[in-house]
């Protein structure tokens, strides 16, 4: 068996928002993933106004690749006809319950990244992957462009969607000031050593009255009240920063945008992949020696609990607002 390489990393003690010096939150986490080498500290910053959780040493930036090696947007296999046929079935009863509590209306606006209520225009996704939300938005008008630093996705993306995808970081393609009517960031500011600076940048490429959607995981969700250190959204050690509502109200902060200037919200929408991927982690680490054992019943136990939580977590956002697996920012650039 070929061993894995080790990752060189550098001390990160201060927040990266804020500049406080962050205290320990979790210690000696393992990417049960994608098995990246090496053991894992998270810190979190103690301002009540951020409460930004980074990890802490993090990978240098010429070794960031090797936390991506084994990384699931280099494998695209295809889902077997059984399973396809189950996730037909339960989508289609789970809409009765869906519409009523507002669940699926909610799923259709994050499906368009919260550009529905838009006009088409010119849209930078960041992050695209192989271009799913790309051709989604372009059947519906908009004239899309991409960009990944996934060299394998990037040519999927090319090939065989035939989409307009750039490789490579948001500084290094370079667009012209005022480029795009909307710049989306789904699941990607986790992944920046500097999100701030990404972000900064996002709106030089606006154009005036644009928009820019960032969506990430909450670190003040449900899921990660319940799961602890085997909360999905960690993801170390690929996942530098993690985000809560307050946190990025603070990026909005930074960026010069008030309160009254953003929406800032949390969503369950993603609940059940998030609950049902944490509670398996937990489990699998509970389980110990005896990984690999889990029998379907209890997986379909697990599966349904997820989804028995997502609408109890979906329901109590009316109450606690900032409790949804995932955080949500809009800013309209001025
Ligand atoms: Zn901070």
């Amino acid at each position: 068996m070929k061993t894995e390489p080790q990752i060189l990393t550098e001390e990160k003690p201060l927040c990266t928002l804020c500049s406080e010096r962050g205290e320990l939150l979790y210690s000696k986490l393992s990417d049960s993933l994608f098995g990246a080498p090496g053991q894992w500290n998270l810190f979190k910053c103690p301002r009540s106004n951020c409460g930004l959780i980074w990890l802490n040493p993090a990978p240098q930036a010429a070794e960031l690749h090797k936390v991506y090696a084994n990384y699931y947007t280099h494998d695209v296999g295809s889902e077997s006809l059984a399973r396809k046929g189950v996730k037909l079935v339960y989508n289609g009863l789970s809409m009765l319950i869906q519409w009523p509590i507002g669940l699926a209306q909610a799923r259709k606006r994050m499906q368009y990244l919260y550009l529905d209520d838009k006009f088409s225009g010119r849209l930078l996704d960041i992050g695209c992957g192989d271009g799913v939300y790309m051709r989604f938005m372009a059947g519906k008008g908009w004239k899309v462009e991409g960009l990944d630093f996934d060299e394998q996705a990037v040519r999927r993306a090319r090939n065989v969607y035939r989409l307009n995808v750039k490789q490579g970081t948001l500084e290094e393609a370079r667009y012209p000031d005022h480029s795009f009517d909307a710049v989306t960031l789904r699941h990607v500011i986790e992944h920046l050593a500097d999100p701030l600076k990404t972000l900064r940048e996002c709106l030089r490429v606006l154009r005036p009255g644009g928009t820019l959607v960032v969506v990430t995981p909450n670190s003040e969700s449900l899921g990660h009240g319940l799961t602890h250190e085997y909360w999905r959204g960690l993801e170390v050690p690929r996942h530098l920063n993690i985000f809560s509502l307050t946190s990025l109200r603070r990026c909005a902060r930074e960026l010069g945008f008030t309160e009254t200037m953003q929406n800032s919200f949390t969503t369950a929408t993603g609940a059940d992949f998030i609950l049902d991927e944490s509670l398996a982690l937990q489990a699998r680490s509970q389980a110990g020696n005896l990984q690999g054992v889990e029998k379907k019943t209890l997986h379909f136990q697990r599966t349904l609990r997820a989804i028995l939580l997502q609408y109890k977590e979906h329901l109590s956002l009316r109450r606690d607002p900032s409790i949804g697996e995932e955080a949500v920012l809009i800013l309209q650039k001025r």
